[in-house]
């Protein structure tokens, strides 16, 4: 029998999504998949390079748990250069992906009767990570343009409040807290001593605003927060699993102590990967990101243009969250149903909003070439006046 923890956990709807799309592409069914997480362009050459090196030198065995100091000197330095945050190698956890370290360090930080405050729109794995814990997600809805303020988190706060998780840029709604209100979070979670979250993933897909991390602000607020990223969304390493979290020294030292009962560390491979990822030059990075604004400002002019859908201009990340209610029929009246009838009548693949605690709307992913978000765009305004 299967424990009623597991049970209660729902599989993440991406990539079951991922799952059925492939599938329906064996069949011969040429889905055009605008659902997709990860970065469409192939990993950099120089860090696949380093990987074949380290595989042909034989650095293919277990490594410290942590990971390597070699790596966790050059994300002390990123960390340094790129965030403002001072930190050490020995607050420093490299794991496997940023997923396994956002779960271990939830599993580290709360427990039953904690509470946890997650703004929606919001990635389902969030909450599906809290409630492994035992601990329960207090959501915090906002409004289009889902900017975060540090009111809208002060009104859900309780004696329970043990952490909050922010997400900036946030997938699935694209938006950034504003520097301002990033400082404001930092006062609050001092002034009420509230760990802090922030999975910072997407940092390098900004489109007009800056991105700020929030240890960087002071020290006090540096003792109360574990920054996530990783390699995945930057530089195209979705496969390799790797990413990589700094915060105080007693929670990065709880995390390794989880990690070496679960995973022992990440591959040796990935790690040398790693290094060369953030040493080596940063142009496929930026290319990377001038190709995703393109995209972006490509769909902004061409669905802008329909009434029945509205939509907030991501700031960043590569995702579009529309509300389709305005095109909502009698009998496709969720955007489960909407999704499913796009995939079967325009060979579309989209996340519905159910995903991430927004129905009403869908995620549209502009990890797709230029040619395929043409022709998506098109089908989608086609599905869309089909109803109107
Ligand atoms: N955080 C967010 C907000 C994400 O959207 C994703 C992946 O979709 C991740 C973390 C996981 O990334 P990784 O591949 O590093 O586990």
């Amino acid at each position: 029998m299967i424990s009623n923890l597991i049970k209660k956990l729902l599989p993440s709807p991406t990539l079951t999504l991922d799952a059925q799309v492939k599938d329906l592409q064996a069949k011969g069914i040429p889905i055009i998949n605008l659902a997709l997480g990860e970065p469409d362009f192939p990993t950099p050459s120089h860090i696949s390079q380093a990987a074949i090196i380290a595989i042909q030198e034989g650095f293919t065995h277990y490594t410290p748990t942590s990971g390597i100091l070699e790596l966790k000197k050059a994300i002390q330095n990123k960390f340094l250069k790129e965030n403002d945050i001072y930190t050490d190698p020995s607050c420093i956890v490299v794991g496997v992906g940023s997923k396994q370290l956002l779960f271990h360090a939830i599993m580290c930080l709360v427990q039953k009767n904690d509470e946890v405050l997650l703004p929606t729109p919001t990635w389902s794995t969030y909450a599906e990570q809290i409630k492994l814990s035992q601990a329960t997600p207090v959501f915090v809805p906002l409004k289009p343009p889902f900017m975060l303020k540090a009111s809208d988190l002060e009104k859900k706060i309780t004696k329970k409040t043990k952490l909050i998780l922010l997400n900036s840029p946030s997938n699935p709604t694209g938006a950034m807290i504003t520097r301002t209100e990033l400082m404001k979070i930092a006062d609050l979670a001092v002034r009420k001593n509230i760990y802090v979250l922030s999975d910072e993933i997407y940092e390098h897909l900004c489109f007009d605003k800056k991105h700020y991390s929030i240890a960087s602000f002071n020290k006090k607020i540096q003792e109360l927060t574990v920054t996530i990223n990783g390699f995945s969304k930057s530089y195209a390493m979705t496969g390799w699993r790797i990413g990589y979290a700094t915060g105080p020294k007693e929670i990065m030292t709880a995390m390794t102590g989880l990690q070496s009962q679960t995973t022992s560390n990440t591959c040796s491979i990935s790690q040398k990967a790693g290094i060369i990822a953030l040493t080596g030059s940063q142009k496929p990075r930026k290319d990377m990101r001038m190709a995703f604004a393109r995209r972006r400002t490509y769909i902004l002019k061409s669905l802008s243009k329909i009434d029945t859908c509205s939509l907030t201009p991501p700031s960043g990340a590569f995702y579009f969250l529309i509300d389709i209610r305005k095109s909502f029929t009698t009998r496709i009246d969720t955007s489960e149903k909407w999704a499913q009838q796009l995939l079967e009548k325009e060979h579309i693949a989209v996340v519905p909003g159910e995903a991430f605690f927004a129905p009403g709307y869908i995620r549209l992913s502009f990890a797709s070439s230029l040619e395929n978000l043409r022709e998506g765009t098109k089908r989608i305004i086609r599905f869309m006046k089909s109803h109107e």
